[in-house]
């Protein structure tokens, strides 16, 4: 799964060559050209990593970092803001407003896209590791496959998709918009229900001889890989073993 970064930059040729660049290193990339409209954007979707910024129409880059940093939902989000040369003090006001990272313009490209991963890497690392584990499951990136209690388990790709999805963010619940959105793609248009069917789908090949369902439904929320799951299998195999 591909990590999304939003790009909130005014300067179209600077958004031009950051979209490319982004979207070759195999980004998912949304660029918003004005500080308020990032702002709308991100309480509706909080990406995997933002580039702002300092100077927008609409609200500054920092003030946008100020707001981001107040809601729990993007306390944590990385952050890179892009600042003017010369802009020394700026640059640490930057940094106080809670930036993880600040990158001076005119910049290189390589050098940004570093910083993009050393950020992504630290914030979630488990977005590269090639083996995902979550209480008796083990997803295996590289190999394609996936086990429940080392024995093989079977997923058609759009299921592997969701688990591995899970998987990155257990615990989380995410509505059956946002599992659309970042399971098969923001551009397509499926119906909501088609969620419900894969979950079903999923859960029937996953389970097959478990007693533990990993994935719970909150009603009038979506779904979310359980996060008391990992202990319940813990002591289950505890008792076992
Ligand atoms: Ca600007």
């Amino acid at each position: 799964m591909s990590a999304r970064i939003l790009v909130v930059e005014d300067e179209e040729a600077l958004t031009t060559l950051l979209r490319y660049n982004l979207a070759a290193e195999g980004y998912d990339v949304e660029i918003v050209g004005r500080g308020d409209e990032a702002d709308t954007v991100l309480k509706e979707r909080v990406p995997d990593l933002v580039v702002l910024d300092w100077m927008l129409p609409g609200l500054s880059g920092i003030e946008l970092c100020r707001r981001l940093r107040a809601r729990p939902e993007t306390q944590q989000l990385p952050i890179i803001m892009l600042t003017a040369r010369g802009e020394e003090s700026e640059r640490v006001r930057g940094l106080a407003t809670g930036a993880d990272d600040y990158i001076v313009k005119p910049f290189s490209v390589p050098e940004l896209l570093a910083r993009v991963r050393a950020l992504l890497r630290r914030a979630r690392p488990e977005r590269l590791a090639s083996v995902l584990t979550y209480g008796d499951i083990e997803l295996d990136r590289d190999k394609r496959r996936v086990a429940r209690s080392g024995r093989p388990v079977d997923l058609g790709p759009t299921e592997y998709r969701l688990l591995e999805f899970f998987l990155e963010h257990p615990g989380r619940v995410f509505s059956r918009e946002q599992l659309l959105d970042s399971v098969w793609g923001r551009d397509i248009y499926i119906d909501e229900r088609t969620v419900d069917v894969h979950i079903g789908r999923l859960r029937k090949v996953l389970n097959e001889g478990a007693e533990i369902d990993p994935i719970r439904t909150v009603r009038g929320a979506g779904y979310a890989l359980d996060d008391r799951f990992a202990k319940a299998t813990a002591q289950a195999g505890a008792v076992v073993g």
